[in-house]
């Protein structure tokens, strides 16, 4: 056992099987869910042991019995597949791409990070996360006629429920909670925070939890509202959407935000129309990426699911190509490369149209489809990959971002 900083203590354990760097970055990204007592998990270079720091007055016995049931569910994950890569481009830029874009927006007063996974924006990284979002707008109007729309940031927990959200990502979902209607309940927590230093929450008996929870996925409002409707010709929608995931210690810049916005594109229909919409998209991300002139790939993806489920959820994904990601370049906090997931373009079957109750053709249930283009990570990666000499910036976008 040694000692780390901050009183922190670690341990190394062997890992059931030897993983990937696939496996190894799951691991260590969903390690913050282990235990509260658990700061981190690092998988070492050869992918054959796990390093445990632990935080002081860990029951260390339970903590490695704990840690050992986590990496047993995460090593089952299968990986390997082939990547296919669908969309490529190449930017016009030649300049080098910028290290410390989220550091080098807030200096620039352009940027304020509340340092919880929510960021302020004005100025020139406004215009840009306006005009990403408009344009994708405009692209999906004339593309698939899709309808401009609108939907809460809240959801209830029943929907998310029929959404299968808490079976797949229990973890990120953040509740709304109240204060009982108790006229002594709310005095007391009005009286104690009237002179109190910081914000004082109320006793946990006083807060109620009734099952409105913050919106983790842009598409999931929509459903409901599609109810009962027959869409024999397909439609799409587009609008968008407010979207939190609680991401724990993971939170970092515009990269990985608890509150962030999705441009959402949805399509409903047969399962014709909606194959035609996912493949006609594929352009229309091409011109997106052309049009703010980036380095850019769609490929072949999966999502990162609760440790439990991931390995059949994430076979299922990878199994059948239902999950394509929009991979643009940017820099890690070290420099080096990383792709940055900025959209993703999906494929649900008819799971929605069934749990909802809309259908398409001959009364079936209708299938779906969706885009959610992640419009902060589009931010960083363009200011990554142009910097902040003006010059670098595609014409028609530095006219308008830097006017
Ligand atoms: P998903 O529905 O998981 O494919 O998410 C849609 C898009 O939202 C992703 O491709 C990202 O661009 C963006 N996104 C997801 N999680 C975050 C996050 N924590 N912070 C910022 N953007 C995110
Ligand atoms: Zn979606």
């Amino acid at each position: 056992m040694n000692t780390y900083n901050h009183n922190f203590s670690e341990f190394v354990l062997d890992l059931p099987r030897e993983v990937d760097r696939e496996v190894a970055g799951d691991i260590e990204k969903e390690s913050v869910f282990v235990s509260p007592f658990i700061e981190r998990i690092h998988v070492s270079e050869d992918g054959k042991t796990a390093r445990v720091v632990v935080r002081p007055g860990a029951d260390l016995d339970e903590t490695k019995e704990k840690t050992e049931r986590f990496l047993a569910v995460m090593v089952r994950q299968i990986t390997g597949f082939e990547i296919k890569v669908f969309v490529e481009t190449k930017r016009k830029d030649t300049g080098p791409y910028q290290i410390g874009v989220n550091d080098e927006l807030v200096k620039r007063g352009w940027m304020h990070d509340y340092g919880k996974g929510q960021v302020a924006y004005s100025g020139p990284v406004l215009k840009l996360a306006k005009l990403i979002n408009d344009k994708a707008g405009e692209l999906y109007k004339d593309a698939f006629a899709a309808k401009e729309s609108h939907f809460p940031a809240m959801i209830d927990a029943d929907t998310l429920h029929k959404c299968g959200y808490f079976d797949s990502h229990p973890n990120a979902v953040t509740f709304v909670g109240n204060v009982i209607e108790d006229f002594d309940a709310i005095e007391e927590f009005r009286r104690a925070n009237s002179c109190s230093e910081g914000a004082l929450m109320p006793q946990q008996d006083h807060i109620h939890i009734d099952g409105m929870c913050l919106n983790p996925a842009a598409c999931f409002p929509c459903y409901p509202t599609l109810t009962g409707q027959s869409f024999d010709e397909g439609q799409c929608f587009t609008w968008l959407g407010r979207v939190f995931r609680y991401e724990s210690r993971n939170i970092n810049g515009l990269d990985r935000l608890y509150e962030f916005n999705v441009r959402e594109l949805v399509f409903v229909g047969d399962e014709d129309y909606v194959r035609s919409v996912r493949a006609k998209a594929l352009p229309v991300v091409e011109q997106l990426a052309a049009f703010m002139d980036i380095d850019c790939q769609v490929q072949t993806a999966t999502d990162p699911f609760f440790a439990t489920v991931s390995a059949a959820k994430k076979f299922w994904q990878a199994s059948q190509e239902v999950k394509n990601e929009i991979k643009i370049p940017a820099l890690g906090n070290d420099g080096s490369v990383k792709q940055l997931a900025c959209g993703s373009i999906n494929l649900h079957g008819n799971f929605f149209g069934k749990r909802f109750g809309f259908t398409c053709k001959n009364g079936e249930p209708a299938q779906t489809g969706c885009v959610g283009l992640g419009i902060e990570r589009w931010v960083l990666a363009a200011f990554t990959q142009h910097g902040f000499d003006e010059s670098r910036w595609p014409e028609a976008v530095r006219n308008i971002i830097f006017a």
